[in-house]
């Protein structure tokens, strides 16, 4: 018998473990897989000595998450935080660049500098708002009505038809269409651009940090509070059906919101029931990573400093790859997220050698190893990259899917990140964590979404610990 019993030990089942352990309660976290950390895990997956990311690899959100902020992440893990937080490369060397210094982006976007300015300056000035804003439940409604109206307005002309109204070049629409790209979808459309109008937004104002050793140092900097703190963890322990866990007064569940149904089906109110049977999953990611011998021989100078870089060319080919991919087919052109650690972190591989971490867009369920597709996509903004490569790993969408059940199909936002699922994920609710009496839902699959950011299983922590135990949030500081 315990107090709290955790399904899954990705981001946010930890944040929920330390939460309740903090607060004096006796917690036991089950974890499928052999490792801990689910999408934030790190491993030789190339050669001794090359340490990729499994998943998660960019921490955008790791300095704006109320949780990580609580939890002293920066107290406790070394952040790099490069100057450009993305790049974006176009043939002919030229290259649109997301400084952190706002101003210093627009001066490199020429003509179309102002209106970058004026899109997304009033936004970084109110980045702590636009943060909570986006990071709640649409119920009830927002504490900071002018913040959601001026974002609100963005994401709509950059989701429709207006994206482009603003601008007359094609370096800082293809910057955006870089970043919107990371929901996997149409782009434009409001999903894409709702969600990707705040990594914009975090790129100009804490930038986009990479853990120093991985994003394992942020999973291994929660599993030891929560081990400080009277928790464990038991790794190799699929979890099948709610009566095997032991009694407890809470169980969070870090798992898709199928496997939740599954699980507890029997457990859950029958219109609950149905709203997770029309939870919907994404198209999904095709992962490639790379050891090399060297940094990657980017024609842009200035990308090779950036921490990461969206290779997909202009906004039209970026749009084009995503619509091949929402309608089921290969792109032609894939668009490749790419982030290069070792240019900061040199611990991340042996002497002189780097690391490559990319992933591409490919259908739901595809066991495609895309490797080619990306290494000539690479290549064309980088000529020479071929020369440098060692060894490669691909780890195609089915293989995702088997390495943690909760990116069904490979989708690795647990669940389709468009604008109706994002707000109904998976209910519309002002405590969408919630479940069952005593039973939460705290992964991806709930509000807010995909990201390590830690606050599905923060929220559903509060939650329990006010209903469940009627006790306050614990200090959470080293
Ligand atoms: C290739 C890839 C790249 C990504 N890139 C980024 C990025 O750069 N930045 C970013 O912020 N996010 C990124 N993400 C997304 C991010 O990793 C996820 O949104 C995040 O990990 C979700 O956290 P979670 O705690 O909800 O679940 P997960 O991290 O998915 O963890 C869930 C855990 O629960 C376990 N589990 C599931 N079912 C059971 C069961 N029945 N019994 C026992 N254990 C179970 C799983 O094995 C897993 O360990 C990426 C993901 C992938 C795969």
């Amino acid at each position: 018998m315990v107090d709290v019993a955790i399904v899954g030990s990705g981001p946010n089942g930890l944040a929920a473990a330390v939460v309740m352990a903090r607060a004096g309660l006796s917690v036991q976290v089950f974890e499928a897989a052999d490792t801990i950390g689910g999408g934030a895990r790190t491993l030789e997956l190339t050669e001794p000595g090359y340490r990729h990311d499994w998943g998660s690899a960019v921490q955008a959100m790791a300095f704006a998450s109320p949780f990580f902020q609580h939890f002293g992440i920066t107290e406790r893990v070394e952040f790099i935080v490069p100057e450009i937080s993305y790049g974006q490369p176009l043939d002919g060397g030229r290259a649109g660049i997301a400084w952190r210094d706002i101003e210093r982006t627009a001066e490199g976007l020429g003509r179309d500098g102002a209106a970058w300015l004026r899109l997304l300056k009033p936004l970084v000035e109110d980045a702590r708002r636009v943060t909570e804003f986006t990071m709640s439940p649409m119920l009830p409604l927002p504490r900071h009505p002018f913040t959601a109206l001026r974002y609100g307005l963005r994401a709509l002309e950059q989701g429709s038809f207006l994206a482009n109204a603003r601008f007359s070049g094609d370096l800082a629409p293809a910057l955006l269409a870089g970043a919107f790209a990371h929901s996997i979808g149409r782009i434009p459309s409001l999903g894409t651009a709702s969600a990707g109008l705040l990594l914009a937004t975090l790129a100009h104002d804490g930038g986009w940090p990479i853990p120093v050793g991985g994003s394992q140092a942020m999973t291994d900097a929660m599993v030891s509070d929560l081990q400080a703190h009277g928790g464990t963890v038991e790794t190799g322990h699929r979890i099948f059906s709610v009566d095997e866990l032991p009694q407890a007064r809470a169980v969070f569940f870090d798992t898709s919101a199928g496997q939740l149904l599954d699980i507890a089906g029997g457990r859950l109110a029958p219109g609950y029931r149905r709203a997770l049977g029309r939870f919907r999953y994404g198209n999904a990611a095709s992962k490639v990573d790379f050891a090399l011998s060297g940094p990657v021989p980017w024609a842009n100078e200035d990308l090779r400093a950036a921490g990461t870089i969206h290779v997909g060319g202009t906004r039209a080919e970026v749009a084009a790859g995503e619509a091949a991919v929402a309608g089921g087919r290969y792109p032609e052109l894939p668009y490749v997220l790419a982030s290069q650690p070792t240019v900061f972190d040199p611990s991340r591989a042996p002497a002189g050698g780097h690391t490559l971490w990319t992933y591409t867009h490919v259908p739901a369920g595809s066991d495609r190893d895309m490797t080619e597709p990306v290494t000539a996509q690479i290549e064309r903004f980088a000529p020479g990259f071929r020369d440098v490569i060692v060894a490669s790993s691909a780890l195609p969408a089915t293989a995702i899917e088997r390495g943690n059940p909760n990116f069904v199909g490979g989708d690795i936002a647990g669940g389709a990140a468009d604008f109706l699922q994002l707000i109904v994920r998976p209910v519309l609710s002002s405590k969408p964590w919630r479940s069952a009496p005593g039973l939460y839902l705290c992964s991806a699959s709930a509000v807010p979404g995909p990201g390590v950011h830690g606050l599905g299983g923060y929220q559903a922590a509060r939650l329990a610990l006010r209903e469940v135990f009627g006790l306050p949030l614990p200090s959470l500081a080293p």
